[in-house]
């Protein structure tokens, strides 16, 4: 008996002790939850004469259960987003022989958010390619540039997905390319760690726990700026969340109702981690003789993806709204303007001056074709007077919220071309 009683002691101070380097896990996680938070709270607001950007806020790659390895459903996905307060969904399904998963996935607006319904389709040289609109089955795969010629040829967005898979030099004639994919980042989770890390934090805040494996996608980045440099084509950076809700365990009594679930990405979380910011420019429309009332629809929000007037954002460590990257140049009586996306003409002589403006005070890199060129540490505006041609971006870092997101951007703009 007293022997017994040893072993059960020893057992107990063991798990206790194997239990210590999750608490402390834990703990980083709810200090990194409170910097957030501070950092929420003491957003700037606009200057005056600074107009912010109105913007529209949602994901793109999302699956549901028709495309088959998903469970989720329509209804999680609507409840979902209208939860996370977005402003669009961008459907990819898998392509299905049956039927036309594109046209049967989620379209229009469903509690206010508006849903387009794409496709994910397989390149038989390696890489994916989203489609939207969506199309049927193709009867076989093509290579991936006929994939791109073909969806071009229909006007349809064409972006192209798991750059790191495709073999041959990248194809022309494309609209974006998903330089971050969350399953695939996910993927690097171990599983054993993560589940002790999940017990810890399920009940706090699940969504932090993405800093332990988020990684910038440094390979995918590098790839999308040496085709920009290179003048092959121009293409956008997109964020994908690949949110099919079926990683994690669940178990379920005999009734089917679920004991234990703990999913690493339910719909909710996955939105709330990685979003794709859209500005609202309706003076792109009223600069060519619109009258800037175009309804906000299909047509327009892929309008302004095809035109990059977009950004990249990890909402998940703090809001980046208010966040806008724009040139501005000047001759004599003649001015340009651009915002992320767009062109402006370097004039002879002259320069062009880009401007960051944050809501928060954050650390601005600034690239010329995928090269650091500046930074701006501690600031909520940044700028960078450019006599040189070449394709500009920025990432931000949020240095302030620790050492668990060292080196790891919270904002990728998309570039800006000074021609
Ligand atoms: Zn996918």
């Amino acid at each position: 008996m007293k022997r017994r009683r040893k072993i059960a002691v020893a057992l107990v101070a063991l798990l206790l002790l194997s239990q210590a380097p999750f608490a402390y896990r834990s703990y980083r996680l709810w200090q990194l939850g409170a910097a957030v938070d501070e950092l929420n709270a003491r957003r700037v607001p606009a200057l005056p004469g600074e107009a912010p950007f109105k913007e529209y806020v949602g994901v793109f790659h999302v699956h549901s259960f028709l495309g088959g390895h998903s469970k989720g459903t329509l209804e999680e996905i609507v409840r979902a987003a209208k939860s996370e307060r977005l402003d669009f969904v961008l459907m990819t399904e898998h392509p299905q022989p049956q039927i036309d998963t594109a046209a049967a996935t989620l379209r229009g607006f469903h509690d206010g958010v508006l849903f387009v319904g794409g496709s994910e389709l397989v390149a038989s040289d390696g890489g994916r390619l989203f489609v939207v609109p969506g199309v049927a089955a193709p009867d076989r795969n093509p290579p991936l540039q006929e994939l791109v010629t073909r969806a071009k040829s229909e006007e349809r967005l064409a972006v192209v997905g798991y750059p790191e898979e495709v073999r041959n030099p990248l194809p022309t004639g494309f609209d974006g390319i998903e330089v971050y994919n969350l399953y695939t980042n996910a993927k690097r989770i171990n599983y054993a760690t993560m589940l002790f890390d999940g017990l810890w934090s399920y009940w706090g805040r699940p969504e932090l726990l993405f800093a332990r494996f988020y990684e910038r996608p440094a390979e995918n980045l590098r790839r999308w700026d040496e085709y920009n440099a290179s003048g092959a084509g121009r293409a956008y950076a997109f964020a994908g969340n690949d949110a099919h809700a079926n990683v994690g365990w669940d178990w379920q009594d005999e009734d089917g109702r679920k004991v234990f679930d703990f999913k690493l990405d339910p719909y909710e979380r996955s939105f709330r981690l990685v979003r794709i910011h859209v500005y609202d420019d309706r003076d792109f429309y009223n600069a060519r003789g619109g009258d800037g009332e175009e309804p906000y629809d299909e047509q327009y929000l892929l309008g302004a993806l095809r035109r990059g007037n977009f950004y990249l954002a990890f909402d998940v460590f703090g809001d980046p709204n208010g966040f806008s990257f724009t040139a501005a140049a000047t001759r004599g009586s003649e001015s340009w303007q651009a915002v992320m996306g767009g062109e402006i003409p370097l004039p002879p002589d002259g320069e062009v001056r880009l401007k960051v403006t944050l809501p928060v005070q954050a650390r601005t890199v600034f690239y010329r074709d995928g090269q650091v060129v500046h930074e701006v540490p501690d600031a909520t505006r940044a700028y960078l007077i450019v006599k040189q041609k070449g394709v500009y971006r920025v990432e931000v870092y949020l240095d302030q919220l620790g050492s668990l997101l060292e080196g790891k951007p919270w904002i990728i703009s998309n570039p800006i071309f000074v021609r």
